[in-house]
């Protein structure tokens, strides 16, 4: 790595810092195998990971706060004399300590205590007090301080203290002066600075070391409210850097894949028209709009990298179809992946009606296809007789080789990560050339989140619901009123319509949740015994769950109660009410999803929210978003500020992204500053830019080298 192509003394200097970043923490003072296994738990190996080990919070020790000007709930070190001890028993037994200092006083109370602690805490001592303050029964007071006697002159803190994340075994005082001796050393040798000094100055961020200097020991003046916001400039500087090195990987991803080549796949006139034909209905603009974007980028000899995001119900699966058919007709296979059992089932159905009747040959693959027909579709997708191919990550597999891959496509995104996504991009390469790849996602995914888990992807919108459909009314509804829901399910099943009961449970074990539903299914049947109602859950022999669903979708059943496996992609018009369990449970983006399940049909539809009270008014406030609004870009957003990234992207792909030190939310300002650093460090810092994905992301989690 070099941070300057200039004389020789700069790349040494480079040369050196890089080395401190990679020296190992037994070269500090004090760190035997014992302290550095410790600190391999935090994931701390080197000088460098230390020196990006930020404290979590900071204590202000760096100033003597008149008692007079306290208010409650904030730390402080106070210094004054006991005016009073004594020791008091209400409820328990304590050592109540009267401190004043000539501004006010306040009460230190001990509830353990020996008795030199006693005697040393006596009328007349004069005391330095470090502790959190709070409102108590005769005003202010802090309960055990840290206390110490002082006289008049004693010395205060130079900086803020650090709090750092730690483990069981290391203390904040070690990690304290281990990261003493790590500043030490980052002055004495330097860190390389990775970002250009031109991008700094436009910026207007600190240099690295003095950003991690302020960071580790930040000078009185410093706001700690600031700090504490995350919005200090030397934070800005790490969490821009992070940010920048995250999007660099993606990018670089994006144009090593883009630079391979696919074969192009050219508009399939006669073959579309007959698909378009024997559709029972006609695209929506915002469908043909979308389609036609898929259908520029196919054309071309490099591979698309597109994400396709349309609501729940928003039609993308005919978008599928008909990208699907360019690739038959160009005679190459396409490859479609859902991430349950369920839906590639479902996604099978809807193919096989569509294409079969086009004299295409269709192929279904799933972890439970086994023995001589799993032998003999791995053998059509080998030979390419299989021209379609749908199935679960069973896709992924080694023993899976397609004759000729022209077109990969990933519905529910949400659910795979970014390896996964791209290991299916590998399954097509021959050689240099590559698949094209349309990735879709029922998830709305706010700008902000998009940009950073999706860089190396273009996008497409489907933003219109197919006409007919009435938005679906939603209201919350305590369980204590479970008998009314009950009635009006078979109120609705009576008149024909068929209903949806969805059991939650907090933690996400299979077993409980199918007890669960397994439960409510047996009191269901017993309340509405002239009801048909089936039971599906992940624990089921996926047999009996595909005999279950399709007994459901061709109206046997009258009454569904499932666990959350029909979150996503289920397809039955005819369902017009869904009631949601314990809805206080799932996220805003979760429930969006299952109540996508209805309104799928003409009949006006309803979504009950039933939920165990109390209900606190956090949760009232989230629920009540649910009722208000069935924009899923407006409900994500909100999950997004409720719930943070984990909800809406999925816990797996806000894991990939790894962050450190930003935080998505807090630091959506600097996203497009990110963005445009990213065009000009490929452009014109190639050298910077790499250094910058080396030093944030680790080997083994990086996309691409830049
Ligand atoms: P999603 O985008 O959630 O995957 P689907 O592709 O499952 O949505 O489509 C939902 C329903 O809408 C399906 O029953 C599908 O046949 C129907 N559909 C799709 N496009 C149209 C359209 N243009 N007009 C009417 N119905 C449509
Ligand atoms: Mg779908």
């Amino acid at each position: 790595m070099s941070t300057a192509a200039g004389p020789g003394g700069a790349a040494i200097d480079a040369l050196r810092a890089e080395a401190l970043a990679e020296r190992p923490l037994t070269a500090l003072k004090s760190v035997g195998p014992r302290q550095a296994e410790r600190l391999a738990r935090l994931g701390l190996h080197t000088v460098g990971d230390l020196l990006f080990h930020l404290p979590l919070r900071y204590q202000d020790r760096t100033r003597v706060v008149p008692i007079g000007s306290l208010t409650p709930y904030t730390e402080a070190v106070i210094e004054g004399e006991v005016l009073l001890a004594e020791v008091v028993v209400r409820k328990r037994r304590a050592l109540l300590v009267r401190l004043g200092d000539g501004t006010g006083s306040l009460t230190l109370r001990f509830f353990f205590f020996n008795a030199a602690q006693q005697a040393a805490l006596a009328r007349g001592e004069r005391l330095r007090v470090f502790g959190e303050v709070r409102g108590g029964p005769t005003g202010l007071e802090i309960v055990h301080p840290e206390w110490r006697r002082v006289d008049a002159a004693a010395a205060v803190e130079e900086h803020l203290t650090p709090i750092y994340p730690t483990t069981e075994g290391l203390h904040q005082l070690s990690l304290r002066a281990l990261t003493a001796q790590a500043l030490a050393l980052l002055d004495a040798e330097g860190l390389a600075e990775v970002l250009p000094a031109p991008l700094l100055a436009r910026l207007g961020l600190p240099p690295l070391a003095p950003a991690l200097h302020l960071l580790h020991r930040p000078p009185p003046e410093v706001s700690l409210a600031m700090l504490e916001a995350g919005r200090h400039p030397a934070q800005r500087r790490l969490a821009f850097e992070e940010l920048l090195a995250h999007q660099l990987s993606l990018r670089a991803l994006r144009r090593r894949t883009r630079a391979q080549q696919a074969p192009p796949l050219p508009e399939a006139a006669e073959l579309s028209a007959r698909f378009l034909a024997a559709l029972p209905f006609a695209l929506t603009p915002a469908q043909a709009r979308v389609f036609a974007e898929i259908g520029a980028d196919l054309a071309a000899p490099r591979p698309m990298l597109r994400l396709l995001q349309g609501d729940v119900g928003s039609g993308k699966t005919v978008v599928a179809a008909l990208a699907a058919l360019r690739a038959v007709a160009a005679g190459c296979q396409a490859a479609v992946m859902a991430p349950t059992e369920l839906l590639a089932e479902q996604h099978f159905r809807s193919f096989d009606a569509w294409l079969a009747p086009l004299g295409i040959e269709l192929a279904w693959l799933a972890g439970r296809l086994k023995g001589r027909a799993r032998a003999a579709t791995l053998a059509a997708i080998a030979d390419g007789r299989a021209q379609v191919v749908i199935g679960t990550h069973a896709l992924f597999q080694a023993e899976v080789t397609f004759a000729d891959l022209g077109l990969a496509i990933i519905d529910e995104q949400h659910r795979f990560g970014v390896h996964q996504r791209l290991a299916l991009r590998e399954k097509g390469r021959a050689g240099a050339r590559c698949p094209h790849q349309l990735v879709m996602t029922a998830t709305p995914i706010p700008r902000t989140l998009a940009m950073s888990a999706y860089a190396d992807l273009d996008t497409s919108v489907i933003d219109a619901l197919p006409p007919g459909r009435s938005p679906v009314t939603t209201v919350v509804v305590a369980d204590t009123r479970r008998g009314e829901v009950v009635e009006r399910v078979r109120a609705a099943c009576l008149q024909g319509r068929q209903a949806y009961w969805v059991c939650t449970l907090i933690d996400e074990s299979e077993a409980l949740a199918a007890q669960a539903a397994t439960d409510t299914a047996a009191s269901l049947v017993q309340a509405l015994p002239e009801l048909r109602v089936g039971l599906v859950h992940g624990r089921l022999r996926p047999a009996d769950k595909e005999a279950v669903m399709r007994a459901f979708k061709a109206g046997t059943l009258d009454l569904l109660v499932a666990t959350t496996v029909i979150e996503v992609g289920v397809d039955v018009p005819n369902a017009s009410l869904m009631v949601i369990d314990n809805a206080e449970r799932l996220g805003l983006a979760q429930l969006h999803q299952l109540r996508g399940r209805v309104g799928r049909g003409s009949a006006q539809s309803a979504c009950v929210l039933l939920y165990h009270p109390p209900l606190g008014e956090q949760g009232r406030a989230r629920l009540a978003i649910l009722r208000e609004t069935t924009d899923g870009f407006a409900i994500a957003r909100r999950d997004l500020e409720l719930r943070g990234p984990g909800e809406v992207l999925g816990t797996r792909q806000t894991g990939e992204l790894g962050l450190r030190v930003a935080d998505l939310l807090r630091d959506e300002d600097l996203l497009d500053e990110v963005q445009r650093s990213a065009d000009e460090l490929l452009a014109d810092w190639p050298q910077h830019a790499a250094a910058v994905v080396r030093r944030w992301i680790g080997r083994g989690q990086r996309y691409g080298d830049v």
